[in-house]
């Protein structure tokens, strides 16, 4: 059900045929054209997404697994389907290597929480760094407090990079978790994430996880050669569904780990006082799940690969640049994060000096721009560029390059407004 190719001429995306795709975004916000340029807090569903859930539950829907009955089978194949499509998505070279999560924060509980259980003990190290999204903190605080261990950051450097040279000295033998993200959300940094995996593989025995919540959307992702354990990503983020995301692991990884959660679907046999285990994934998957999330996330890869993931990533740097380039106009504006466009995804942070982060976001909502603004629960990011908040403004598929003037222009109103 992916966009036929014409809504790609060359390697250039035809955005008006891509909008007719996301009703939501055909609608006035007292009275001005919406221009909503916050998707990397959450993108917009297209049609194919929302008719995929609609179809499954007009047609298809029962619990899965459980039954023998004609429509259980349909749920169950549209689920294990499903699976195997977002492997795909991740280039996993097997589906039971995809975990499904409520999301992204779920994927790395679950990560933290299991691989805390199996490896992780008094005295060792995690390594996190500066840049971290809360959700792939915060876990890691949890855990370390739980089992006696020693947290660990790479900070920043002035640019919005990691510092990898900290990095390399930091791993040794405790060094039992290294987690950090693909793409920052607070900065739109791209991480260098193989060269990582080499770092941590060539200095440690640590597991490596990444949180792809802002990475998997927006970059083609190959699990076998970034060199890492763990991938997590959201649904809602690449045009799924909320309350979906997945996990993908190392399968011996997931073999060892405890399970996460207890409950009906992820057991092999319970005894009075005791029980074991179904196989990898289910075992992470207690309850009954979201199986009409999973056919939208699936739905959703099949959109972005039918529209060409490599053009939608040229589409958000040429959106990327321009918003740079008028930006920089406006006076006392600072942009946030690496200036080369090679090294950011469609994410623009930015403050202009003397005006609050949330009264430029308000000024814009008037002209009927959706911006976001404040700390992005990224508290550390904020705390090392020295500022309480910033405005963000970020980019995707169907965002055009007349949003993005508009986008400028509206700052500099806002400007006008709050500094005369
Ligand atoms: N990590 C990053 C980098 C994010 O941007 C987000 C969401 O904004 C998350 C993790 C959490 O994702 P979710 O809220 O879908 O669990």
């Amino acid at each position: 059900m992916g966009r036929p190719a014409s809504a790609v001429t060359g390697s250039r995306l035809d955005v008006a045929r891509i909008r007719e795709d996301f009703p939501i975004l055909d609608q006035t916000v007292d009275g001005r054209p919406l221009v909503y340029l916050d998707s990397a807090a959450s993108s917009q569903k297209p049609l194919q997404v929302i008719d995929a859930i609609r179809t499954y539950y007009l047609r298809d829907h029962a619990n899965v697994h459980r039954g023998v009955h004609e429509l259980a089978r349909r749920a169950t194949e549209a689920y294990e389907d499903s699976r195997a499509r977002v492997a795909r998505w991740v280039n996993a070279a097997d589906a039971h290597e995809i975990v499904w999560t409520r999301g992204t924060s779920e994927a790395l509980n679950l990560v933290a929480f299991s691989i805390g259980q199996a490896r992780v003990g008094h005295g060792d190290e995690i390594i996190v760094s500066a840049m971290e999204h809360h959700s792939n903190l915060v876990p890691w605080q949890l855990l370390a407090e739980r089992n006696g261990a020693k947290l660990r950051f790479v900070e920043l450097t002035d640019a919005g990079r990691l510092d990898l040279d900290q990095l390399r000295d930091m791993l040794g033998a405790r060094t039992r978790v290294v987690a950090l993200p693909h793409v920052s959300n607070a900065l739109g940094t791209i991480n260098p994430v193989r060269e990582i995996g080499r770092l941590v593989r060539g200095r440690s025995d640590a597991v490596l996880v990444l949180d792809g919540a802002q990475g998997a959307p927006h970059l083609a992702v190959d699990v076998q050669s970034l060199g890492c354990d763990f991938y997590a990503f959201s649904g809602h983020k690449m045009c799924g569904p909320t309350g979906m995301g997945a996990l993908w692991g190392n399968r011996q990884l997931l073999e060892e780990m405890p399970p996460y959660q207890g409950g009906g679907e992820m057991i092999e046999h319970v005894y009075r006082d005791h029980s074991t285990w179904a196989e990898v994934p289910h075992k992470f998957e207690a309850g009954t799940p979201n199986i009409a999330g999973a056919v939208g996330m699936a739905a959703a890869a099949d959109y972005l690969d039918g529209v060409d993931r490599a053009a939608i990533h040229e589409h958000e740097k040429s959106l990327t640049r321009r918003a740079i380039s008028l930006l920089a106009d406006v006076e006392g504006l600072r942009i946030f994060g690496p200036g080369a466009l090679e090294e950011r995804a469609g994410v623009v942070p930015f403050v202009i000096d003397g005006t609050s982060a949330q009264d430029v976001a308000t000024i814009l909502d008037a002209q009927g721009i959706a911006v976001r603004a404040g700390h992005h629960c990224a508290q550390l990011v904020v705390d090392r560029f020295q500022v309480s908040a910033t405005t963000r403004a970020s980019f995707y598929l169907y965002n055009t390059v007349e949003e993005v003037e508009q986008l400028a222009e509206g700052v500099r109103t806002a400007r006008n407004v709050l500094l005369g």
